[in-house]
């Protein structure tokens, strides 16, 4: 099994023709509300790709959280280990101008209420998975405490994101980290001393991770391990929406590699999964089924 821990959120969407200044109000479109969040996202991506999926997560008891849930189940994703209450559910406020430029304003919410007794009280969710998948939209204690409670023979994914300073504990477990070319650059620092991707993989896997992938866009993506960087092909595609990408590429990444492929196979494969997300507008509702992703 899959699991995913990370943040849920709704993702309150209105379109302007520019953004207000301090002080100013705007009119915008109607609203439009998306479930949405990282670990919301992989998770659906997963479950709709057909991997058997399991969401650790945090929402308020009221209607964002419900939403969220009700997501979450149509799209075939055990929510035994979503927790209810304590803050009001995460909510991303997003601004869209007609350039498709968007500004957005986080309240975590009880994304940062998953804390790591949560983590400890759902070890059976652990014991159960081959591969655990995180990002950092939740307590960065929160994350140590997952690669703490890891399975032996469990294999650890994360994408930082949004991206900060790594510590080694959290880093030496991943396998892999998966970056863009902005959490490369956050990640790496000062040790971000060239513009090649190939380089920004070599240097992040010196910093203790088993292994590495960069993601490039409508370019493909990277992969590194001891056994060197190769390539990954993207797939030609007519990109109508970039959101939620990463996230799909990330679900569909660890979902392969519980299967058993190796990391180029199931980068491959989740190149196939990403460009197939852009070909459609929004987040959740953009991923493909297992058929959708090979009939590209
Ligand atoms: P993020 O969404 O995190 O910024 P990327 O933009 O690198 O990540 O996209 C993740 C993956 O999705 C890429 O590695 C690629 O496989 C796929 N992808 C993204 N944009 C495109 C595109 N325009 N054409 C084809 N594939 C794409």
């Amino acid at each position: 099994d899959l699991l995913v821990v990370g943040s849920a959120n709704a993702d309150l969407v209105i379109g302007v023709e520019r953004r207000p200044d301090a002080g100013e109000t705007v009119l915008g479109s109607d609203l439009a509300v998306h479930p949405g969040g990282k670990g919301a996202n992989q998770a659906v991506a997963a479950a709709r790709l057909g991997a058997r999926t399991v969401l650790l997560a945090r929402v308020g008891d009221d209607d964002y959280g419900r939403l969220l849930l009700d997501s979450q189940r149509a799209a075939g994703v055990d929510t035994v280990g979503v927790l209810v209450g304590g803050a009001p559910t995460g909510v991303a406020l997003i601004t869209v101008d007609p350039s498709g430029d968007n500004s957005i304003v986080v309240s975590p919410g009880a994304n940062g209420r998953l804390a790591p007794g949560d983590v400890r009280a759902a070890a059976s969710l652990f014991h159960a998975s081959r591969v655990v998948s995180t990002q950092l939209e939740i307590p960065l204690e929160t994350v140590v405490e997952v690669v703490r409670s890891l399975a032996p023979d469990s294999r650890f994914v994360l994408n930082p994101s949004p991206p900060r300073p790594l510590p080694r504990e959290v880093l030496a477990a991943c396998d892999p980290l998966i970056v863009n070319e902005h959490e490369a650059k956050v990640i790496l620092g000062d040790a971000c001393v060239s513009e090649r991707p190939e380089d920004w993989a070599r240097i992040l896997l010196a910093k203790g991770p088993r292994s590495v992938v960069v993601t490039l866009g409508a370019e493909g993506a990277l992969v590194a391990s001891s056994a060197g960087v190769s390539r990954v092909p993207s797939v030609k595609v007519d990109a109508v929406d970039t959101t939620g990408a990463g996230d799909a590429f990330t679900a569909a990444l660890a979902w392969r590699l519980g299967t058993g492929e190796s990391l180029a196979e199931a980068a491959a494969y989740a190149a196939r999964v990403g460009a197939a997300a852009v070909t459609k507008p929004g987040a959740q509702a953009s991923y493909p089924t297992a058929a959708e992703a090979e009939a590209l």
